[in-house]
């Protein structure tokens, strides 16, 4: 069997054992990572370290070209990346070529970045604002969307001149393990490390004194212990958390297109999008309409392995989530009225069937919680003013949506959401060149844009006595 190995000091090497990696669509194994010990991890970090201050030195202009010349290799591999993101995470085919160009297209958007200093007037006479690397970044990703999010990490912080050690989540590890292969031969020894782990190394990682900053996507739980665990020398934090998105359908919605798109973005990825909708909130004076249309657009969606043809939903992507999500359907159905779905699928691996539940009350686990699978609650609502104090109900406060004809009357809506996007007649249009983050336990900070580029800088005043 495959096993793949790990980019430390610009090796690529073994670990000290493999784990299993689990294909989603048979439940069985493909493949193996090797995976580091603790001190292996050290060494991953120290080499970082080492390589920090020539990094830092170099110029914006070489620190592009390095990443340009990354990008082109992931883009000639295109299609390998993508069938292995397929066996690994499970999602389709059209999906995982979508991840693996979105992923060469941000990097090449991250290498266009150059943060010049700025000179500033001021009446004791003028200074200059510059912004510095803060050293070593950790990079800590989950199992959705492996690709994509841990170049939001690293593209960002090679750019701005730190060094990066990139952990990928342990049941996706191989395609980011990939990268090692192309980054050997593209960026100077040290300055790109990859290390996989059995979901053993992060709180270690997390916790180095020789780390500045820790850039993680995952659950809120987790996301909390990397804050406190930052907390004991100052590590600089970006936090991409748990979501549980509103969608707001207004009377005035142009029905069909809210229900076709919500379709799309609510069964994208299996439902495992931090920023999916996960809660349909619809007026009253549309919610039949709405709710036939929305149940004919699941019930087009092809179940099936990513690699078979046609396949428009995939297995979820691990069996824990599997049987949460199960769990959180069941739960939903004793209450609630099931109008499609419902059931996992009569084969081996974790396929779930695209399901959607109404009548359920507010409190109902499938409304409050995050369900990160393929099944959503359809909620009515009589008055917009409530359906925004219900929209902003609970902890959590990625993104959100609302649909209608009336597009200033939307914007101003928005402003009343507590979410970090509120998107207008769309939803999940999230892009490495668009600012994101979440607000309340959604996170901390903003990956993309420019401001998610300042994230892993600091400021630094240059003041000359006048
Ligand atoms: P998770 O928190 O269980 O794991 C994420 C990563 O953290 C993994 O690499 C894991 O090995 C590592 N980890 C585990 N314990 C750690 C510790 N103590 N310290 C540091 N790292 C540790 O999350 P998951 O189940 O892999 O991912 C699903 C969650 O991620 C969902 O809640 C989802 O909404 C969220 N998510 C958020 C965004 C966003 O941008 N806001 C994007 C994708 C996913």
């Amino acid at each position: 069997m495959n096993a793949y190995r790990m980019l430390i000091d610009g090796r690529l090497v073994e670990g000290a054992r493999t784990i299993a990696v689990i294909d989603p669509s048979t439940g069985e194994s493909f493949a193996d990572a090797h995976v580091a010990d603790g001190a292996q991890l050290d060494e991953a970090v120290a080499a970082a370290a080492r390589a920090f201050p020539d990094w830092a030195a170099r110029s914006w202009s070489e620190r592009s070209e390095c990443l340009l010349e990354f990008a082109r290799r992931l883009d000639e591999e295109a299609d390998a990346f993508a069938l292995l993101l397929v066996r690994e995470q499970g999602k389709p085919w059209g999906e995982a070529r979508y991840e693996v160009d979105a992923t060469v297209r941000g990097i090449r958007f991250y290498a266009a970045v150059e943060l010049k200093p700025e000179k500033r007037d001021h009446p004791t006479g003028a200074y200059e604002v510059e912004r510095r690397p803060l050293g070593v970044v950790a990079g800590i990703t989950p199992w959705n969307f492996p690709m994509i999010l841990a170049s939001n990490k690293y593209a960002p912080a090679l750019i701005t001149g730190n060094t990066v050690v990139l952990k990928p989540a342990p049941t996706t590890p191989l395609t980011t393990l990939e990268l090692g292969r192309l980054a050997a031969d593209v960026f100077p020894a040290g300055v790109f490390n990859i290390v996989a782990d059995d979901n053993d190394m992060g709180a270690r990682l997390t916790a180095h004194p020789d780390v500045a900053k820790v850039s993680f996507t995952g659950s809120t739980d987790t996301g909390k212990a990397v804050m406190r665990s930052a907390a004991d020398d100052m590590k600089r934090v970006t936090l991409e958390l748990g979501g549980n998105d509103p969608a707001i359908v207004l009377a005035d919605a142009d029905v069909e297109a809210a229900a076709r798109g919500l379709a799309a973005t609510v069964f994208l990825n299996a439902g495992q999008v931090c920023a999916a909708p996960k809660r349909l909130y619809v007026a009253t004076e549309v919610y039949d309409d709405f709710r036939d249309r929305f149940v004919a657009a699941t019930r087009e969606i092809r179940l099936g392995a990513g690699d078979e043809d046609g396949v428009t939903l995939g297995p979820v992507q691990n069996r824990m989530q599997f049987d949460k999500v199960r769990g959180i359907i069941d739960e939903a159905a004793s209450s609630g009225t099931v109008l499609t779905g419902g059931h996992v699928a009569n084969r081996p691996g974790y396929f779930i069937e695209p399901t959607v539940i109404a009548d359920l009350g507010d409190d109902a686990p499938l409304v409050t919680g995050e369900q990160f699978g393929p099944v959503v609650p359809l909620l009515r609502f009589d008055d917009e003013a409530d359906a925004i104090v219900r929209a902003n109900l609970g902890s959590y406060g990625l993104g959100a949506s609302i649909w209608t004809r009336d597009v200033d009357r939307a914007r101003q809506l928005a402003r009343g959401i507590s979410a970090g996007s509120v998107w207008i007649n769309q939803h999940t249009a999230i892009h490495p060149d668009i600012p994101f983050g979440g607000v309340k336990q959604s996170g901390l900070g903003t990956e993309g844009g420019l401001e998610g580029v300042h994230e892993y800088t600091r400021l630094q005043v240059i003041n000359v006595a006048a």
